[in-house]
């Protein structure tokens, strides 16, 4: 089996939205099985927190809940998510009222991002002949009490991960919620803002798969910020260690926790641009002949 993990940016409304759909038709054709990991569509998780932000301020946000709404609902227009919007309603309403939140609150209503956003992929893949299931990934990823970064118990949620996945029907696609995870008692938690590429790396490890491919909106990772500087070069390979420093110095496109399941399962992470799916990417796995990032 192989994790596809797309961000964000990747899953945005109009093409990309459309790439990942054919991206994983192809795969799907081509792969023995695969499992998807997706995180909320275009900038939802920073949508939801602004609105919540609104709301605490006692502010109106309404604006923004129907072009929420709408842009939730593009892709698949016609298709009801009315029992999420009334979740996320009464918490921004409920918000106003008190003029506070506490941070399980916000982990439950950014949630909720991942959730639509594992629905509508799910979905949209389901009547382009892919064979899907949605995946609420707080079923089998257990984590202690810390809300907004929450640190996963990792042996329950193995086991919980493995029985799930068990029963799993063959040839079906699971299309899993990344950033979510729930406490021992059912409370929602998340993993860290980018905590989706963290979701990807346990369930690969948990799974025993032979790889994940990481799907977002630039070539891979550079030796500068591209955008900055003009010199910054693609890095096609790193070592598991060497991708640890770049996500420990905050680098957003790895999650700090992402690499150190794939170093215990010896599992190579490939990121890759569904932008732009002639680039090569960067690779990262145990071994790199071309060592770019030298010891410090
Ligand atoms: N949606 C979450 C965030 O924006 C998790 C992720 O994208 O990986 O932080
Ligand atoms: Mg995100």
């Amino acid at each position: 089996m192989r994790i596809l993990k797309f961000g964000g940016k990747s899953l945005g409304n109009g093409q990309g939205i459309k790439n990942v759909i054919s991206i994983v038709q192809s795969k799907y054709k081509h792969e023995e099985a695969i499992a998807l990991v997706v995180s909320a569509r275009g900038d939802s998780t920073d949508w939801l927190g602004s609105m919540l932000e609104r709301a605490r301020k006692m502010k109106d946000y309404q604006k923004d809940f129907v072009a929420f709404k709408d842009y939730q609902c593009a892709p698949s227009l016609g298709w009801n998510y009315d029992g999420i919007f009334e979740q996320i309603a009464s918490i921004l309403e409920r918000t106003k009222l008190l003029g506070c939140y506490n941070q399980a609150t916000k982990d439950l209503l950014l949630a909720q991002g991942e959730i639509l956003s594992a629905l509508v992929v799910s979905r949209l893949l389901n009547d382009n002949g892919v064979p899907t299931q949605f995946v609420d990934s707080r079923h089998f990823f257990i984590t202690d009490d810390l809300f907004g970064s929450a640190n996963i118990y990792d042996e329950l949620s193995r086991c919980l991960t493995k029985r799930y996945f068990e029963f799993f029907p063959q040839g079906v696609v699971p299309v899993v919620t990344g950033f979510l995870a729930s406490t021992g008692s059912h409370v929602t938690t998340t993993l860290g803002r980018n905590g989706s590429n963290y979701s990807a790396s346990l369930l690969a490890k948990y799974l025993g798969v032979k790889g994940v491919e990481s799907y977002t909106d630039v070539d891979g990772i550079f030796t500068a910020d591209p955008n900055v500087d003009t010199d910054a070069q693609l890095i096609p390979k790193l070592t598991f260690e060497e991708a640890e420093i770049i996500a420990k110095s905050g680098a957003g496109i790895l999650h700090e926790k992402t690499i150190q399941p794939l170093k215990d399962g010896k599992i190579p992470l490939h990121i890759l641009n569904s932008f732009n799916l002639n680039s090569t990417g960067t690779l990262i796995e145990a071994r790199c002949l071309n060592k770019i990032i030298q010891d410090e």
